[in-house]
């Protein structure tokens, strides 16, 4: 029975979803105003991992995300590049999505914008304040936190101890505005010369921060979800204020299981701006760094708990993908040369298969999970090495490999840049037809490509292809 570990209740619980065989996930997304770094890659990366591990045992996911493509750390990059709101978030939004299909990490089913849900932002805040539960004050709206009874309990603080806490950070302008200080704003009026403003009730603003992902929620996903993550950073305010503003609207708990990943540490450090530490994945990648390690070394941890990011984890992790990938490579060059099946084998692994999933099962535990990869690895080289082989066994020890790996997102078992030769002579013809602008010609060749099991994609930097998944 797979259980997970659920902030809310600081417990690990049994897991059971809403409607069966089908799962309702949302992670929060970034502040598109940069290119991503280390630990929004590492928060993707676990949920993505976690996604497909449910698809792997035939659940449905609806896993749907954001862009949040407004707000003032836009606009001040946006001073910096000479570019508009607009353009900064579109540039950045373009460049989360190259960077996290290197990663190989899933699209969300559904990725939605703040900007795209205005209305239903405004008409959800409207809602609120209907119900008394906001209030209007100059322009600005707040949700009145002390009318959520249940305030603060999913960052485990009661009211004194968030009251002291927002002592310390109150803006003196909104200190003036608000009832209480652990109010939080729904709504700022907006009146900046040249900045873009929305109408609403309470005159022309902007949403504040949390709304966006209760309205989405509730447009894509209804009021009740299973599965709720993002960053441990993310619990106290933003979730906290998700909750209030959810379960305030619809009078009905929100979600099921709220699920938080660890931070990751660059050179034993916290990661931040005044360190000079910041790392971001386009740097990285740009600079050679491996995708498939990057990605085997951001997922190999436990999610919950703090990774360190350094070039000797790298290294590491580096190390233990080559490993995979000649045993793999070892598998496809062995000739079979007997009929039958080894029993013995096919049972080794499907008491592999029950252990796998024990480790996953215990609130995705991918290091003890990749203990039975390895276990795997190393059959896979004994194996190879043997005076005769069948190709049945052959395949199945394939098999399993991909569909284990392709779990932590590795596909690329042949290493990087490995097409066969029909696949490159397919993939060569392609540029050359998207040179010529023979569009007609290269559109074709991706469907054969397609047939083939390549998916190609066409980037600033030329044309890129990915092996198709084992499922
Ligand atoms: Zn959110």
């Amino acid at each position: 029975m797979l259980q997970t570990y659920n902030t809310y209740s600081l417990e690990q619980e049994e897991f059971q979803p809403l409607q069966a065989g089908q799962i309702k996930m949302y992670v929060c997304g970034p502040t598109v105003y940069n290119y991503i770094h280390l630990g929004n890659a590492r928060s993707a990366i676990a949920f993505d991992t976690i996604r497909r591990y449910f698809e792997y045992v035939g659940y449905k996911v609806n896993y749907v995300s954001n862009f949040t493509d407004l707000g003032d750390k836009i606009l001040a990059q946006g001073e910096k590049e000479g570019l508009t709101e607009e353009q900064v978030a579109q540039k950045y939004e373009a460049a989360f999505d190259e960077d996290t299909a290197q990663l190989n990490i899933k699209p969300a089913t559904v990725r939605s914008k703040a900007t795209e849900v205005m209305p239903e932002i405004v008409d959800y805040i409207k809602n609120l304040v209907d119900q008394g539960l906001a209030y209007e004050s100059e322009g600005d709206v707040y949700f009145s936190a002390k009318k959520s009874p249940d305030y603060g309990h999913l960052s485990h603080q009661n009211f004194d101890e968030l009251e002291e806490n927002a002592a310390g950070r109150l803006d003196p302008v909104e200190a003036k505005r608000k009832q209480d200080p652990i109010d939080f704003a729904l709504w700022k009026g907006e009146h900046r010369e040249g900045v873009k403003a929305w109408p609403s009730p309470w005159g022309p603003g902007r949403p504040g921060w949390h709304i966006e992902c209760s309205v989405m929620i509730q447009k894509y996903l209804g009021s009740e979800i299973d599965i709720h993550g993002g960053g441990i950073d993310l619990a106290f305010p933003h979730h906290t204020n998700e909750i209030a503003q959810s379960e305030g609207h619809n009078h009905e708990r929100f979600v099921r299981y709220w699920m938080h990943n660890g931070f990751v540490n660059v050179n034993n450090e916290k990661m931040s701006k005044s360190l000079g530490n910041f790392t971001t994945v386009h740097d990285l990648l740009a600079n050679g760094v491996d995708p498939q390690a990057l990605r085997y070394l951001l997922g190999k941890t436990h999610y919950r708990r703090p990774i360190n990011y350094s070039m000797d984890t790298l290294n590491q992790a580096q190390i233990e993908l080559d490993r995979i990938r000649r045993a793999y490579q070892a598998l496809t060059e062995v000739q079979a040369s007997e009929k039958g099946e080894d029993l013995t084998i096919i049972g080794r692994l499907d008491e592999m298969e029950t252990r796998f999933r024990e480790a996953m099962d215990d609130d995705f535990n991918t290091e003890n999970a990749l203990t039975v990869v390895f276990e795997l690895v190393n059959l896979v080289n004994q194996y190879s090495k043997e005076d005769k082989q069948q190709e049945t066994v052959i395949t199945a020890l394939q098999k399993k490999m991909t569909d284990w790996l392709a779990i932590f997102g590795i596909v690329d078992l042949l290493g990087q840049d490995q097409l066969n030769e029909t696949e490159q002579a397919l993939f060569d013809q392609r540029a050359e037809a998207r040179a010529a602008k023979d569009f007609a010609k290269s559109d074709q060749l991706r469907d054969q490509l397609a047939d083939l099991g390549i998916t190609v994609r066409d980037t600033s930097q030329g044309q890129k292809w990915e092996r198709k998944q084992a499922y």
